[in-house]
C-alpha cells in the first residue's frame, strides 16, 4: 500500500516523499484514514512505530480542509505530550509533513524562556504542540486561548499519567470545546488509562500495533550477574574491552545517572546524562552528540529516554534493571530494529532476582546469565531494599512520585520547576 492510497493531499504527499518514506507503517495505514474520518481514536503504539506521522499527517489534512477562519489565527489542533523532548519531536515533524501547507505552529515547553512562545501565541497558530505544565502556566497568565481547538491528541497518555500530569490534563479539558476530535496514544492500557479514554472518548475507532517484541531474534540478550558495588567497573571492562559505541545505558535514578556519567568519563569513556533535571539546552547538546556518535554512552532514566528518536542502537545496557517489567521491554526496544542486530545487556546484582523474574515472566523467556571473569558475584552479600522503588511490585500510579525524586525534595515545587 501507498501514502497516495490512504487519501492524503499531495502536498502532504510530497513531504512524505521527501522525508524518504516509501510506504506507511501498520500504524499509519489504520490511523490515517480514521483520523481523516473525523473519528476519535484510541492507539496503542510505542514511540518507534511511526505513531506520529500517523495522527501528525491527517491532522494536518483536516486542518487544511476546514481552512482558517477569518481573523486571527486561532489553535485549532492540540497535540499535549508528556516530556520536552517528545514535544520538541513532534512538533518537528508538525512542521516539516506540513511544510507545503500555510498552516501555524508551535511549540511550547518548560525550561526555557516563555516569551517566544508567548510571541508565537499572539501571532496566531493553528497548531500546538504542548506540556501541559508550561502550557497551563501560559494560559493562567491569559496567553493561551483553547476556545477553539477542534482536534485534541494525547500522546504517551500513560508516561503522562505515571509523571502526575492527570490534574493538568483534566484542567486543560476544561478549556477546550466540548466537540471535538480526541486522539489517544497509550503503550499500555492500565486502568487510568482506560477510565481516561472513557471521559475523553466518543465511540472511538481502536487501533493496535504489535508492541515491539522483547523476543524479537534480532536482539540479543544477556544477563550478567555482578556485585552491586562493582556494576560500574564491570561496564566500563564491557564497553572497553568489546569497543562499544552509541551505548544506551539505563538507570532507576536521575543521582545514579549522573554519577554513572561522570565515572564513566573519568575512564576516558565519553558520556553524558539526560534526564529531567538537565536544562532543555545540556539534553539537547548531549542527544546530537550521541546521534552523531561523538558521544560513546549516553546515560538515560526511563521517564528521560521515553519518546526520544533514539532507535536502532546497537547497545543498550540496563545498569539497573527497571521497577517495571514493562520497561525492560521498552528499554531494549531500542535496539535491534528494522533489520539490524542489536544487542541489550542487563547488569543484575542480587538486590534484583525479583525484577528479573518478573521480566522474564513478562517476556516468556528464561535469559542466558554470564559471568564476567574477574567480577564473579561474592556469594556472602545478601540482597537489600532497592533505592528508590519496589523491589518487585509496581507502585500504585497514583501515588507515584515523579521520576527520580526522593521524599524529602518537595514534589510540586520541583516539578513546576521542570515546566
Ligand atoms: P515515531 O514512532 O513517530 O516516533 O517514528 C519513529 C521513526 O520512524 C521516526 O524517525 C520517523 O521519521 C520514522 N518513520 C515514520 N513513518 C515512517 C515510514 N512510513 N517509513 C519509514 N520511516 C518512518
Amino acid at each position: 500500500m501507498s501514502f497516495s492510497e490512504l487519501g492524503l493531499h499531495a502536498d502532504l504527499l510530497r513531504a512524505v516523499t521527501a522525508q524518504g518514506y516509501t510506504e506507511p507503517t501498520p500504524i499509519q495505514r489504520q490511523a490515517i484514514p480514521v483520523v481523516l474520518e473525523g473519528r476519535d481514536m484510541l492507539a496503542s503504539a510505542q514511540t518507534g512505530t511511526g505513531k506520529t506521522a500517523g495522527f501528525t499527517l491527517p491532522m494536518l489534512q483536516r486542518l487544511n480542509n476546514t481552512g482558517k477562519r477569518p481573523g486571527k489565527r486561532q489553535v485549532r489542533a492540540l497535540v499535549l505530550t508528556p516530556t520536552r523532548e517528545l514535544a520538541a519531536q513532534v512538533g518537528e515533524s508538525v512542521s516539516s509533513y506540513g511544510q507545503h501547507l500555510a498552516l501555524r505552529s508551535h511549540i511550547i515547553f518548560g525550561g526555557v524562556g516563555q516569551q517566544p512562545q508567548i510571541d508565537a501565541l499572539k501571532a496566531g497558530l493553528d497548531v500546538l504542540v504542548a506540556t501541559p505544565g508550561r502550557l497551563l502556566d501560559l494560559h493562567q497568565q491569559g496567553h493561551v486561548d483553547l476556545s477553539c481547538v477542534e482536534i485534541l491528541v494525547l500522546d504517551e497518555a500513560d508516561r503522562m499519567l505515571d509523571m502526575g500530569f492527570i490534574h493538568d490534563i483534566k484542567r486543560l479539558l476544561r478549556l477546550v470545546p466540548k466537540k471535538r476530535q480526541n486522539l489517544l496514544f497509550s503503550a499500555t492500557f492500565s486502568n487510568e488509562i482506560q477510565t481516561l479514554a472513557q471521559q475523553l472518548l466518543d465511540n472511538p475507532a481502536m487501533i493496535e500495533v504489535a508492541p515491539r517484541n522483547a523476543t524479537a531474534d534480532k536482539i540479543e540478550q544477556a544477563i550478567y550477574r555482578v556485585d552491586r558495588e562493582k556494576k560500574r567497573e564491570l561496564l566500563a571492562h564491557l564497553i572497553q574491552q568489546h569497543g562499544w559505541f552509541q551505548v544506551l545505558v539505563f538507570t532507576r535514578t536521575k543521582h545514579g545517572a549522573n554519577r554513572l556519567a561522570e565515572q564513566l568519563s573519568k575512564q576516558d569513556i565519553p558520556s553524558m546524562a539526560i534526564h529531567g533535571n538537565k536544562s532543555q539546552g545540556a539534553r539537547t547538546r548531549a542527544l546530537t552528540a550521541f546521534k552523531s556518535g561523538d558521544l560513546q554512552v549516553l546515560v538515560a532514566t526511563d521517564i528521560a529516554a521515553r519518546g526520544l528518536d533514539i532507535n536502532e542502537l546497537p547497545h543498550v545496557v540496563n545498569f539497573d534493571l527497571p521497577n517495571v517489567a514493562e520497561d525492560y521491554v521498552h528499554r531494549i526496544g531500542r535496539t535491534g530494529r528494522a533489520g539490524s542486530d542489536g544487542e541489550a545487556v542487563s547488569l543484575v546484582c542480587v538486590d534484583e532476582d525479583a525484577l528479573l523474574g518478573n521480566i522474564e515472566r513478562l517476556i516468556k523467556q528464561k535469559l542466558p546469565k554470564h559471568i564476567e571473569p574477574g567480577f564473579e558475584p561474592d556469594p556472602s552479600i545478601k540482597p537489600e531494599p532497592i533505592e528508590n522503588g519496589r523491589r518487585n511490585q509496581r507502585q500504585p500510579r497514583a501515588k507515584r512520585k515523579p521520576e527520580g525524586q526522593s521524599a524529602n525534595t518537595g514534589g510540586e515545587r520541583k516539578r513546576r520547576a521542570r515546566r
